[in-house]
């Protein structure tokens, strides 16, 4: 893996470390180098000089006497701090002025400083026997993100997004988007940076376990970096998840020799930040407790529950006014059919449908097995255009009116009464003969005979009506059409015989 990552790494435009931190830090992993050699080097590199001996005189380092020549500084800190000290410059040094895209480096250093300082915590807890290794350690873990921000700047928004992520997502999106892990990066630049195995290999496995083979302290240096990095996840994604979970799990893990308390630790690590931050020149927000964060990462929950319910009631409120518009849809259909098949004045059918129910009737009762007889009836009110030239259309419409009730009243349910146009009515009869027919033709004319139509100004008025009627009784069976033409020529025999009158087709 790590010739398939530098050979991968090759291809983007890393930088390296400035020759003379390179040689300090090589200087420190040398022993025949002797430490007044070692103060030389360093004191040609004066921003590191600076840096190292403001550190010494830090509550950090915690001296109790004043360090005041970079030699005494050595002598004091050891080669391995200073080796440590110089990496850390060399790193903050050369990713200073890179391109990363939208990669937000101040907050990366503010994470990388809580990383370093609960390394630094837990080391010391669970008597890890170098603490500043493990600092060491704890700020260069997640150099590989920015490693692959430098190497893919057009991916610097996207990695940044990722950043407050739970790891194993991060861990993902990082493969997703670079083509390898912020631990692989790291593990292919290791060399030209000159990080020794311990560290490079503690980086590389923070995320999982080292490998089998590896030593004691490599191994004890990997599982700190690992806690440490479920610690300071709990700030960098807010609680998010399992992130308080996965970081008592690995607490409970780490060999310690006093019981290793989360909310003790996290309260000590955002303690140090204030003072560390200073120390190392890197700003950092407002530290947030580890109970604002679980109380904040609980609300949004319940925000997520909220808008669940929220977006529950917008939908049952859509489909509440689907429903209401469904019944309305079906309303106006049957309203528009409605239109299409009645007579607006009278409300009886109108003569398309009129025809229809007649051609139904006549189907039912003629074309089976057992026939059965069925009538029909063609009325026509007599002298009707008498009534409208003296007393106006509109006492015409209330006696078309009135005969129309007159008919419909004077009939059984399964009958059909039609308009079939001006003052000319249809009736169809199933299941009845002519004799019944008759009778009820009869009826009809009686009764409208009988009628006073209350006309408004025009007064009470009488009309009358002639009657034709046909019936099918065996025999062919015609089309209602020709049935209605039947009733028509005995309609027309009634007139022609003086009107208010019912006569019959044959
Ligand atoms: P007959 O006894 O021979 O049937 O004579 P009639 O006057 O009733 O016959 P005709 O067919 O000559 O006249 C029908 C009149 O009915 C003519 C027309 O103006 C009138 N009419 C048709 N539709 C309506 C309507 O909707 N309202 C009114 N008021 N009159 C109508
Ligand atoms: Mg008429
Ligand atoms: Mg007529």
């Amino acid at each position: 893996m790590r010739a398939d990552n530098a050979a991968r790494a090759e291809h983007t435009t890393l930088p390296s470390p400035p020759a003379g931190l390179a040689m300090i830090i090589q200087a420190t992993g040398d022993a025949t180098v002797s430490s007044r050699a070692l103060a030389n080097l360093i004191s040609r590199e004066p921003a590191f000089t600076a840096e190292m001996l403001r550190l010494a005189n830090s509550p950090f380092y915690s001296p109790g006497k004043q360090v005041k020549t970079v030699q005494q500084a050595t002598l004091f800190m050891g080669t391995r701090t200073i080796r440590n000290m110089a990496l850390a410059h060399a790193v903050r040094q050369t990713t200073a002025n890179v391109d990363t895209g939208e990669f937000d480096r101040v907050t990366f250093w503010e994470n990388s400083l809580r990383r370093a300082l609960a390394c630094q915590v837990l080391a010391k807890s669970a008597g890890y026997e170098d603490p500043c290794e493990a600092m060491t350690v704890g700020l260069l873990q997640d150099i590989g993100v920015m490693l692959l921000a430098i190497a893919h700047p057009h991916q610097g928004g996207a990695l940044q997004v990722s950043q407050t992520w739970p790891a194993a997502q991060r861990i993902e999106e990082e493969r997703r988007l670079c083509g390898m892990t912020h631990a692989e990066i790291v593990m292919a630049e290791a060399d030209r940076w000159g990080l020794p195995d311990t560290i490079t290999l503690a980086i590389a496995h923070h995320h999982g376990r080292p490998p089998n083979g590896a030593e004691r302290q490599t191994r004890r240096l990997a599982e700190i970096a690992q806690a440490a990095d479920a610690l300071a996840d709990i700030v960098q994604t807010q609680a998010a998840g399992n992130t308080v979970a996965h970081a008592r799990r690995l607490l409970d893990g780490l060999p310690s020799r006093s019981p290793l308390v989360l909310e003790d630790l996290c309260e000590q690590i955002r303690e140090d930040m204030a003072g560390a931050s200073m120390d190392m020149r890197i700003d950092i927000q407002r530290q947030p407790t580890l109970e604002e964060l679980v109380s904040r990462a609980n609300q949004s929950l319940l925000n997520v529950n909220a808008s669940y319910e929220e977006l529950t009631k917008q939908l049952e409120q859509l489909l509440a006014e689907k429903e209401q518009l469904t019944t309305k849809l079906r309303e106006s259909n049957d309203e528009l059919t409605r239109l299409a098949t009645t007579d607006s004045m009278t409300g009886i059918a109108n003569r398309r449908a009129y025809l229809a129910q007649a051609t139904e009737a006549i189907d039912e009762c003629c074309s089976g097995p057992v026939k059965r007889p069925l009538s029909v009836l063609m009325l026509d009110i007599d002298h009707f255009k008498r009534v409208n030239d003296t007393y106006g259309h509109a006492a015409g419409d209330e006696v078309i009116k009135a005969v129309a009730a007159a008919m419909c009243k004077a009939v059984r349910d399964c009958d059909g009464v039609g308009r079939l146009g001006g003052e000319e009515f249809s009736i169809v009869l199933p299941e009845t003969p002519s004799s019944g027919a008759r009778f009820v033709g009869e009826r009809i004319r009686r009764t409208v005979e009988a009628m006073k139509v209350d006309c408004g100004d025009a007064g009470l008025l009488s009309v009358t009506i002639s009657v034709g009627g046909a019936t099918i009784d065996g025999g062919d069976v015609p089309t209602a059409e020709d049935l209605l033409k039947h009733a028509d020529k005995a309609l027309y025999a009634s007139k022609e015989s003086g009107r208010n009158k019912v006569s019959w087709y044959r």
